[in-house]
Formats: structure tokens, sequence, C-alpha cells
């Protein structure tokens, strides 16, 4: 508390990231990075754009990335908004999109930074609780009715949902959205390359749909802060007013120059997420084998329980080891680890661990 803070700074409760920390030979599954590289050919660009070009300003419209993102998915690049990272993208959309007098309507179990942008921007929020089996219910979000508060203002959800890795069909997002014509509906899909279907298929026929990707996990580029939107053109004209009433040059030239190229190298991208959903099989029957309770996930993570382990202990013996995973103190899923998939032999150290701990 300041006496020189503003009265929205003295409200707010700050996002708290996963922990990145500067231990040496550490086991590192506890903010959902990939655990091979980027595309050599987006660190190609990279490297080439370091020169005497930095002196210049970036393009303000990031059309090359644009362009390449709207050839990549088919649709026009006026279908199109980029920021520094989908974290910058869905704060751009609570303000320009999901701002209304009724509730945005979201999953009490879900993305942590919903609600602290909620406060940031002050938007009335309904938290709607996940079903027993961790699942989004689509009847939960159809309109009940006319009243007040029975219809959203807007709806935000990731699919595959965070921290849980469960994924909705497209035919259920498909009825959200449908259902709510008089409201956006903000798809959050940061994980949705590790084996679900994208939403982007269905922007041309719903003019409330938005869906948010990153960089930063399937495509090994948590680093260089890049995300994207992509719906009818009337939603990436809100979200650019907003942008360029913030930050003119949001991404740099060494996050234009890779995003390109990496949207470029699709066979790296491919091979590279089927790696990580190859490891996550074997990783949840391993995990299984030691008698834990592992979530279905679409995701690069797994959000497992074990019936006789506390989840909290679990994540302290592991940090003992140098294995780093996530664990929230949060109401009905504070018995669960958030366990990144990393590489085979990440992997295998953590399961050896698990095993120690719970023999002992
Ligand atoms: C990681 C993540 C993001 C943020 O990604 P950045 O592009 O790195 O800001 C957004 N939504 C969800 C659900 C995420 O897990």
């Amino acid at each position: 508390m300041s006496r020189y803070w503003s009265a929205v700074v003295n409200g707010l409760t700050p996002y708290v990231p996963g922990e990145q920390p500067k231990i040496d030979n550490l086991v590192k599954l506890n903010t959902n990075e990939h655990p091979y590289g980027p595309s050599p050919k987006a660190l190609a660009a990279i490297r080439e754009a370091t020169g005497d070009g930095l002196r210049l300003y970036p393009d303000p419209n990031a059309d090359a990335l644009k362009s390449a993102l709207a050839q990549r998915f088919g649709v026009q690049a006026k279908q199109v908004f980029v920021g520094n990272g989908s974290d910058e993208v869905l704060a751009h959309a609570f303000q320009a999109l999901l701002k209304h007098e009724r509730e945005l309507w979201f999953p009490d179990i879900s993305y942590s930074f919903y609600p602290v942008y909620c406060g940031l921007y002050g938007v009335a929020q309904r938290q709607i609780p996940l079903a027993d089996d961790f699942t989004i219910r689509v009847e939960d979000y159809l309109p009940q009715g006319d009243g007040p508060g029975e219809k959203a203002g807007a709806i935000i959800f990731p699919n595959p949902n965070a921290p849980t890795g469960r994924l909705l069909a497209l035919e259920a997002v498909e009825r959200i959205v449908a259902a709510n014509p008089d409201a956006v509906v903000l798809v959050d899909e940061a994980y949705v390359d590790f084996g679900g279907e994208s939403a982007i298929a269905l922007v041309d026929q719903y003019p409330n749909l938005l869906v948010v990707h990153t960089f930063s996990k399937s495509r090994s580029l948590a680093g260089l802060r890049v995300g994207y939107a992509i719906g009818h053109p009337e939603l990436i004209e809100g979200l650019e007013r907003v942008k360029n009433s913030f930050n003119s040059y949001p991404l740099d030239r060494l996050a234009l120059a890779g995003a390109v190229a990496s949207v470029e190298d699709e066979a790296f991208f491919q091979a590279s997420c089927q790696q990580v959903i190859a490891t996550r099989e074997t990783l949840v029957a391993q995990l299984q084998q030691l008698g834990f309770e592992v979530l279905p996930s679409g995701a690069n993570f797994v959000f497992a329980r074990h019936p006789a382990r506390d989840g909290a202990e679990l994540a302290a013996a592991l940090r003992a080891r140098a294995i780093i995973v996530r664990h929230f103190k949060a109401a009905r899923i504070d018995q669960f680890l958030r366990i990144t998939i990393g590489t085979d032999s990440q992997c295998a150290t953590l399961v050896q661990a698990l095993g120690e701990i719970l023999a002992d």
C-alpha cells in the first residue's frame, strides 16, 4: 500500500506466474513450456534480425505475421490480431470485447489470469463450477432466459481447459457460441495443438467467436512473447482500437521475424507436437501404474492426484529432489499436481522420483 497508488492499484490482486528458479540441473515441469527447442528456421530468422535494423521501429501493424497466420489458417489478414504474448491479447479482449453490463462467464477452475483482468478492467464476473469430473458443462453456458443474470455479457474459457487439461469437443464449443449470438465467446486455445480441434474452423460462421492462440506452448517460443487472435473483422477492429491506444509497437523486430519463420515451418511444428503427445501418453500410463488418478489430457501437461498422498506434500518432496511441478492451493484442486510434459528423460526422472517418494 502506498498513498501514491491509485484506487485501482490498491484493489488489484495480481497474477502469480509459475516460478522460473535459477537453479542448475533443475527438472522444470511447472510452466508448460515446450521441452524441445523452437524451429531452427525461427532461430535463424531471429539471428538475422539482430543487426543494424534494430535502429528502426518494427512494423506497427505486423503485416508479415498477420499474412503468414492468415495463410496458415485460411482466413483473411483482417481477421487476425497479434500481440505481445497471448496474455496481452487477452488483456485487450477483456477491455475491448468482454466488458459489459452483463457478467462475463467463465469456469471456476480455469486460467487464473481471467479474474485478475476482471479486477484490472472492472469487468463483472460469474464463475461457473465445473462438473465433478472437471468437465465444462455446456448447459451451464446457454442463456437461461432474458432477465438480468440469465444471459452472459460475454464468455471465456480455455480449450483444453487449464489446469485440468480436459478438452471440450468442437461440437460442444459450437453449441455455446451458437446459443449466445449477443455475447462474444472467447476460446483460449493455448494448448489446442496437443490434440484438440481448433474453433478457428467456425469463425466465418459466427461473428461472436474469437479464438486466441500463443507461440509459447506448441511453438516453443515462450521467451519471444507472441500471441494472436482470429475472429470476425469487427472483433479484430475492436482489439486494434485498444492496442493503438496502448502501445503502437507491441511486437519487436526479433519477435516478428521469429514468429513468421515458425509459422512457415509447418513440418517442424507438427513433428514437435507429436513428440510431446507421445511422451504424454507414456507418462500417463506410468503415473497410473504408480496409483495416480490422471485426468484425460489434451494439453502438454497432465493433472494428477494420488489417493493416498497429499498434493502439497508430493510437490514439496519433488522439489527437494530438484523437480518442480505446479501445485495450486485452491478449493477442489489442492490434491492435484499439474505436471508439464518434459523430455522423455525428464519424465523418466520424475517417475523414478515419485516411485521412491511413494515407497517411503
Ligand atoms: C500459457 C497460457 C496463456 C499465456 O500465454 P502467453 O502467450 O505466454 O502470454 C494464455 N492462456 C492460457 C490458458 C495459458 O495456459
